[in-house]
Order: C-alpha cells, then structure tokens, then sequence
C-alpha cells in the first residue's frame, strides 16, 4: 500500500531564496547539516556513505513491515523467503557491495523476523498508509523528496510514524520536524503528532507540531539551503561538528576533526 505523495504545482515556500543549485532536500540532509554542516555539503558533493550491514538490515526490515500492510501477516514457516524476495528485488546491489554471504543473510533474516515478532504486536488503530513517499517542488530550484514510514488517522488528527530499527532515538527531533512541515505543505494541515518508536525496545520520541514549529522548521531549512548554495559556489568548506556520526561519514578519512573525535569516543 505504498502511496506517492505529490503536488502538481510548485509551493513556493523557497522562491524567496538568494538563487543558486538546484537539489534535492530531504529529511535525511536536513539532519546531516544540523548534526554536522560539512557532512550535508558533502552529500550534495555525491560524498555517500557505503552500505554497512546495519543500514541494510534496517532497509529490509522496513520491506518486511510494508509487506505485512500489503500482503498480510507473513508466516514464520515463509518469512525467510519472503526475505529473500524483497532482498533480490530491492537490494541486490547491496547485497552486491557487502559480499554478502548465505550465513550472513540467514543471521540477518533471524533479527529481522525477531523484530517482525515485535512489529506485529504493536496497535495499529486508524492506519492509512505506510511508506508514503513525497516529491515536491518546493520552488527556487528545490525538490523536497524522501518517504514517511506510515500515516495514522486519530482522533486528534493524523499521526506520522517513523519505525526504527535501532534502538537510538536521540537524534529523531530534526526528522520528525522535516516531517510535519512536509505534510503541511502537502494537505495544508499540521500533523497531530509526529513520532519515532524503536521497533527494538517500544520507546518513542513524540512531537506535536504546531503553526509556529513548522513555519520554524521551514525557515530553518531554508536557511540551511542558502548556506550550501553559499559554499558551493565559492567552494568554500562549511563548520565541521564532529559527533559519534562521524564514524560512518565517508568524509572521515581526511576530517582531521572527526578523526579526533573518533579517537577520544
Ligand atoms: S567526519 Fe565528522 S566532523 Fe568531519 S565532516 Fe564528517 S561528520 Fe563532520
């Protein structure tokens, strides 16, 4: 039950901007530059990170989570093939790049249906859609694209739900904003609540938007555009802030700051 979330117009919100490069914005940008300026830059630089096997078994647990929307509840006696079926058919490259082995997989096929056994207990009162993805011309040169995990109708209003995987949520606040402004701006409401909840251990962050926090939001990532455009053309570095992120930047290698920090964590 995926469900493409699009404008057919251009919103606007960032015509106002000093003009410059065009690209696209998402959620997963709009973290990078707050946690780390430089980082954000480097992405739009085409400075990826590899794929680890961490970030792989999180993509595929969420295959796992829409299909069980899509499909129905998935059978323990199938649930290793319909592992590899969504695998093969959206992470073969993946697979490709980390050499993944059938014992390695079968070891990541067991976590993940753990974490299915989880999944399927939580409520799912009021559910809509899961894996909305978003692409919006946001004006001035700006694509705001990305995907929400799920969408829940309450009685308060509509609940955006991110699923994680892990078990580390401080760093969610930032997502979770990106989140409300978009669907702002997509049906011109704000969200009830927008939230991120550790499939792994049950614990939520939980944000309730208001007029104000999104137009801050907004206001925010169009200052964080201004500042990329600015250092992309003068091909000036942006402020280094080094964190325990700085251990899957694949800037890292000669960030004498992030270096540093990986030493001292
Ligand atoms: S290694 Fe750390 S400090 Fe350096 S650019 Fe990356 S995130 Fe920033």
């Amino acid at each position: 039950m995926s469900h493409a979330l699009s404008y057919d117009g251009v919103v606007g919100i960032f015509d106002h901007l000093a003009s410059g490069g065009s690209f696209n914005v998402s959620a997963t940008l709009y973290t990078a530059y707050l946690e780390c300026p430089q980082r954000a830059l480097g992405r739009l630089q085409g400075f990826y990170g590899k794929p680890s096997i961490a970030s792989f078994k999180g993509q595929l647990a969420h295959k796992i989570f829409a299909t069980h929307f899509d499909e129905g509840e998935i059978r323990d006696e199938d649930f290793s093939h319909v592992c590899r079926v969504a695998a093969g058919t959206h992470f073969g490259g993946t697979m490709g790049e980390l050499r993944m082995s059938k014992s390695g997989f079968d070891a990541i096929v067991l976590e993940i249906q753990a974490l299915y056994d989880r999944f399927k207990a939580l409520p799912f009162d009021g559910f809509r859609a899961t894996e909305m993805e978003f692409d919006l011309d946001a004006g001035g040169g700006i694509t705001v694209r990305g995907s929400m995990d799920a969408v829940f109708d309450s009685d308060d209003g509509v609940r955006i739900v991110d699923w994680k995987t892990g078990t580390h949520l401080s760093d969610k606040q930032s997502q979770l904003e990106f989140y409300a402004m978009v669907w702002k701006l997509l049906n011109d409401e704000i969200p009830a609540t927008a939230e991120a909840m550790s499939v792994a251990t049950g614990e939520n962050v939980h944000l309730e938007p208001t007029e104000e926090s999104v137009l801050a939001t907004q206001a925010d990532v169009g200052a964080m555009i201004e500042d990329l455009r600015r250092a992309m053309a003068t091909g000036t570095d942006l402020e280094r802030r080094a964190g325990p992120y700085c251990a899957w930047c694949p800037l890292l290698e000669d960030c004498a700051e992030g270096r540093k920090a990986i030493e001292i964590l």
